[in-house]
């Protein structure tokens, strides 16, 4: 058939974890952890399974799981969401992102996100019928350029995808970047859809500025989070957004015939651990910079040069003492010669980005990274 999206490929962490795989590399490429998630978590699944809660769920997500939800938001981010009306949950964040995009771009809106910027975006827009500006961010600092971005804007912008902490370049939006988006849009009717699944992986006391914290950006906004990186269990995908009643009844429309409803076990386990375990989420930001620094510290005797990491769990560094090759290349080389894969950073930018700089997953165990790091110090 005629392809819809003619340019697109596998995505790079498919890419990169096959080739892993296929050359013996060890694996710091694809986001996710090499460690399970919490015991009660596993424990709390089967007991589900074995107490029947084996059917559908109900199409918005299990009330339990919606509830902790709710409670877990207004802790955190001084608003509680309507449990019937804002929350749904989704299969991953994958697809939330999807259904929000789905049912807010309409054929020839424009939206506009930050490069780099993850891949999941740019198709779903164009699926969508729309058409996306892409603001460039700079190294090392990654900061939005506010006086590009309103160059951008016209009567035409639909909405405004960002990523906060970012992946790849491990930045945090602060609130007077929320500030300043506010006061970018406000006079338009412009929707934000706001990637926060790293949410609870930011770094050195540095709090996360939720969309949903903004009084005025969260009437028009969807934050999107994802248990998957939370609780160690990128496989369960389960996530789930936050919207007003309207937003989320438009989404809701696409999520119905897109997955109808997401694992029902899984959820009510979830639902279980956010009750029990608090303790989780406080601990997760010690727990990956602990990481952080380990392969940061251990990288200092090797050529590679590390960019400020604030958030999530990936780590840049830039290989241009080493070698004059492209991005995409150097990976593929390094994945091959050296037995360590990791993400070129130019697959996430539509503009040439001239850069040498790669993506480290730290998500793994001490002895990974301490694994790793050795084969990178030959380099
Ligand atoms: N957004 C970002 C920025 C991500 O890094 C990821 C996955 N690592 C996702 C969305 C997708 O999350 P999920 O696995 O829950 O679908
Ligand atoms: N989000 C993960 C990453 O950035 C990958 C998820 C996926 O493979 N779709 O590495």
């Amino acid at each position: 058939p005629e392809s819809k999206l003619p340019t697109l490929g596998t995505t790079i962490f498919t890419q990169m974890s096959a080739l892993a795989t296929q050359h013996n590399a060890i694996n710091l490429s694809q986001g996710f952890p090499d460690f399970s998630g919490p015991a009660y978590l596993q424990e709390r699944l089967a007991f589900h399974v074995s107490q029947g809660a084996n059917q559908y769920a109900p199409m918005i997500g299990v009330l339990p799981l919606r509830e902790a939800i709710v409670d877990k938001t207004a802790a955190r981010y001084d608003h509680r969401p309507d449990v019937n009306s804002d929350v749904t949950v989704t299969s991953g964040a994958t697809e939330a992102l999807y259904a929000a995009i789905t049912a807010l771009v309409r054929t020839g809106d424009e939206v506009i996100c930050f490069d780099p910027s993850y891949d999941s975006y740019a198709p779903a827009v164009e699926l969508a019928g729309g058409v996306l500006k892409r603001i460039a961010l700079q190294p090392p600092g990654f900061r939005v350029d506010w006086a590009a971005f309103r160059h951008l804007l016209s009567e035409k912008t639909r909405l405004v995808i960002l990523n906060t902490p970012h992946n790849p370049s491990a930045t945090v939006w602060q609130r007077s970047d929320f500030d300043a988006l506010w006061q970018a849009i406000a006079a338009q009717e412009i929707y934000v859809l706001s990637d926060e699944v790293y949410e609870h992986i930011c770094f050195d006391a540095r709090g996360h500025a939720s969309v949903l914290a903004h009084a005025d950006l969260r009437q028009r906004a969807v934050a999107v989070s994802s248990f998957g990186k939370t609780f160690h269990m990128t496989g369960w995908k389960v996530g789930y957004c936050i919207a007003p009643a309207a937003i989320s009844a438009e989404i809701r429309k696409v999520h119905q015939y897109l997955t109808f409803s997401v694992n029902t076990p899984a959820q009510l386990a979830l639902a279980d651990m956010l009750r029990a375990e608090p303790e989780h989420y406080r601990q997760l930001p010690a727990f990956y910079q602990a990481r952080r620094d380990r392969l940061t510290q251990a990288l200092a005797n090797s050529r590679f040069s590390v960019l400020p990491c604030e958030g999530t769990y990936f780590l840049l560094v830039d290989y241009s003492a080493i070698s004059d090759l492209d991005d995409v290349s150097f990976c593929q080389w390094m994945t091959r010669e050296a037995g360590v894969a990791t993400i070129p950073l130019s697959v996430f930018c539509a503009e040439p980005f001239p850069h040498k700089l790669i993506r480290l997953c730290f998500a793994k165990q001490e002895a990974t990274l301490d694994a790793a790091a050795e084969r990178l110090c030959q380099l």
